[in-house]
């Protein structure tokens, strides 16, 4: 025995060749494209062998006994004939590659004998022959073995086994015969068989690197075609998630207006009504700040929930943002349906609500405008609706609106106001009346509160209840509100010390602390005594940021300034906030004043703020006063301080020096 490493050397291969002579079990997919290339062949190697066999049987009859010559070839001819009918059949049927491996196998098996039985049946033939068909039998060895390389070329191992249990025994009978024509020829067929097994080694191997390049490649055309799928379920996700409100799952803004044009061209195109609804939560801030903002979402999933069960093919609900929701209805939108629609609408919404901790109510106010009654673009309806919206929220609290005549006109009015208002010269156009205070029991004026006037070239006087509104929506407010400031303080410096001065402020004076603290400069600038100015507030301002409203009004509490809640009884009148805010007084609206001698829940309302007030230490103004016999009954409700026409209409400045004079006159006199 050698080095060991030449020991191992020689081991590895053995190994290889061993290898070599096996059907490679390692690689499913390529056994199978082994056996899809070979199964056409197979047919084809009988054919051969069969052929072969018969003419060599052929050209020894008579010669050679019939057993060699007739029986062995018939009965082996007809088992290559039965074979092949078996593969012929089975070609097309697919097969896994287990089943592939089985028959690679069998056949690899199979080549051994069947090389054996054609070598040894050839060989016994040469005794029997003259040299022609001794050359025959040779011939037949070296054509057959080459045919069947061929043939195997797609299954190495049996390529293998065929050309060696072949070769091997020709070399050796072709040597033994000593005829020298016969040497060369083994030694020629050796020579062209060994050039073949090369290139059929070359072809396997290109066979297996072209097979496993496609396994590659289609590996990759899969692993493409799996990251587009994942591709396409992300961006499907996307898309749902950017239409669709993360809160209540209802489709969202944008898929609303999206959802806007789409319907409004089908409406336009086939001649049908579209409505478009726009609904808000009223009472749902306080909901946010008494419970938190878990139970606000709460409230808001709920509210989601029970609108879009009632969503149909042709209704759809959206989320619009904060507590506003929107409504398409397309088909049949007749005033009574959509009214209807609005009623139920209103009804779920006002349900009460199960927030975990407790149960609370919101209500909702519904706008609608219908198509083709108004709107020319689905913008257009949906600005409609919004402001049929805003009617309801300021006239019918939790009802429907549906945009008609009248707020057209109103809608015309407001644009006509707002243009003139961009176009007015605030310094000479804006100008301040005053309104007394009244002190019940003295009967005297204890303070003026501020109110705006507007004298427009264009337009005549305008009434504040409608450009204020205006200069809020346009953002003129600040500076309007600045800018009367500082006339009302003018003028009250002229008042005794004993009146006080009561100014209106804009929920925008509220909301942003630039603007708060510039009312706070305007009034240390004035050198006028902050304890003798008392801002009026409506709850409007603080529901729409009540964090902010409270820190600016606490700012202008710090200042020394007293604070109205204006309107009161007119809004939300949620007790929360009253209780929250540092208010120092309450005016009750005037109309809980009108009729309270008739009316009794006027008078019950009114009775029941007053004592709210008491509780609260908070001073309570009636405010709207026009009649004595008003006053009486207010008197006897045991109300300090009214305001109204029975005192005193909205004067001038000058007008309030000489009413305050009067006054004084009239103190000195009695
Ligand atoms: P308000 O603050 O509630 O002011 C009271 C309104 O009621 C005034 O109307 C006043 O003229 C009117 N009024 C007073 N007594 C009586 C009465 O006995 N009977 C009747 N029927 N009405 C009475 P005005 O001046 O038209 O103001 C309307 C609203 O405009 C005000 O309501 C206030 O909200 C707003 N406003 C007025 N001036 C200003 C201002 O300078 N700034 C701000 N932000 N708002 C203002
Ligand atoms: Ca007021
Ligand atoms: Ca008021």
């Amino acid at each position: 025995m050698g080095h060991p490493a030449e020991r191992h050397n020689l081991s590895t291969w053995i190994r290889k060749a061993i290898a070599l002579l096996k059907v490679p079990a390692d690689n499913p997919a390529l056994t199978a494209a082994q056996f899809a290339a070979f199964s056409k062949q197979i047919p084809l190697l009988y054919f051969i062998l069969a052929t072969n066999m018969i003419s060599l049987s052929l050209t020894h009859q008579g010669a050679a006994p019939d057993f060699l010559v007739v029986y062995l070839p018939v009965v082996l001819t007809s088992l290559f004939t039965l074979r092949s009918l078996i593969w012929l059949r089975g070609r097309k049927r697919e097969r896994t590659p287990a089943e592939a491996y089985r028959q690679l196998r069998a056949t690899n098996i199979l080549s051994f004998p069947i090389a054996v039985v054609c070598t040894a049946w050839s060989v016994s033939l040469l005794p029997y022959g003259n040299p022609y068909q001794q050359a025959h039998v040779a011939f037949f060895m070296a054509i057959t073995v080459i045919g069947c390389i061929f043939c195997l070329m797609h299954l190495r191992s049996a390529a293998l086994i065929v050309t060696a249990s072949v070769n091997v025994p020709f070399l050796v009978v072709m040597y033994l015969s000593g005829e020298p024509t016969f040497i060369a020829t083994g030694i020629n067929v050796i020579l062209v068989t060994m050039a073949m097994i090369m290139i059929l080694l070359s072809h396997y191997r290109d066979f297996r690197q072209l097979h496993e390049s496609r396994n590659v490649l289609m590996l990759q055309q899969d692993a493409l075609q799996e990251q587009n799928k994942a591709m396409q379920i992300l961006s499907d996700q996307n898309l749902r998630l950017a239409n669709l409100d993360s809160l209540t799952l209802l489709p969202n803004r944008r898929s609303f207006f999206q959802m806007l044009e789409t319907t409004y061209g089908r409406a336009r195109e086939a001649g049908t009504m579209l409505a478009v609804g726009v609904i808000d939560l009223d009472g749902f801030k306080p909901v946010n700040d008494l419970y938190g903002h878990s139970a606000g979402d709460k409230v808001l999933i709920e509210i989601g929930t029970r609108l879009s069960a009632i969503s149909n093919p042709s209704l759809s609900v959206y989320r619009l943002g904060g507590d506003e929701f929107g409504l398409l209805l397309e088909g049949k939108c007749g005033e009574a349906d959509v009214m209807a629609l609005g009623q139920k609408v209103c009804d779920l919404i006002a349900e009460r609500i199960n927030i975990g901790s407790g149960m609370v109510q919101v209500t909702g106010s519904v706008g609608f405008a219908i198509y083709p009654d108004v709107g020319e673009t689905g913008q257009e309806i949906y600005e409609l609706a919004d402001y049929a919206l805003y009617t309801a929220k300021r006239r019918h609290r939790a009802g429907t609106v549906i945009f008609n005549a009248v707020q057209a006109n109103e809608l015309n009015r407001q644009k006509i106001v707002e243009e003139a208002l961009v176009a007015a010269d605030l310094d000479k156009e804006l100008s301040l009346v005053f309104q007394p205070i009244t002190c019940v029991d003295r009967r005297i004026c204890i303070g003026f509160e501020a109110l705006a006037r507007w004298e427009s070239p264009r337009i005549g006087q305008v009434s504040p209840a409608e450009f204020i509104p205006v200069a809020e929506h346009n953002g003129r407010i600040t500076l309007m509100t600045r800018m009367l400031l500082e006339r009302a303080l003018k003028t009250a410096a002229l008042w005794p010390e004993s009146v006080y001065l009561s100014f209106n402020l804009s929920p925008h004076d509220l909301t942003s602390p630039e603007n708060t603290l510039k009312i706070v400069s305007i009034v240390l600038k004035s050198n006028f005594d902050p304890r003798r100015i008392n801002f009026e507030i409506t709850e409007t301002a603080v529901m729409h940021d009540f964090e902010q409203a409270s820190a600016s009004i606490q700012m202008l509490r710090e200042l020394g300034a007293g604070i109205s809640l204006d309107d009161f009884g007119t809004g939300y009148s949620s007790l929360n906030h009253v209780h929250k805010l540092p208010l120092t007084k309450i005016k009750i609206d005037g109309s809980f004043v009108r009729n309270i001698h008739t009316r009794r829940t006027s008078f019950n309302i009114v009775k029941s703020v007053l004592a709210l007030c008491a509780e609260m230490e908070l001073e309570a103004i009636v405010e709207g006063v026009e009649t004595e016999e008003e006053l009486r009954i207010l008197e006897n409700l045991g109300v300090r301080a009214v305001q109204g026409y029975y005192f005193g209409k909205p004067m001038t400045a000058e007008e309030t020096l000489k009413r305050l004079a009067l006054q004084d006159a009239q103190a000195l006199a009695s």
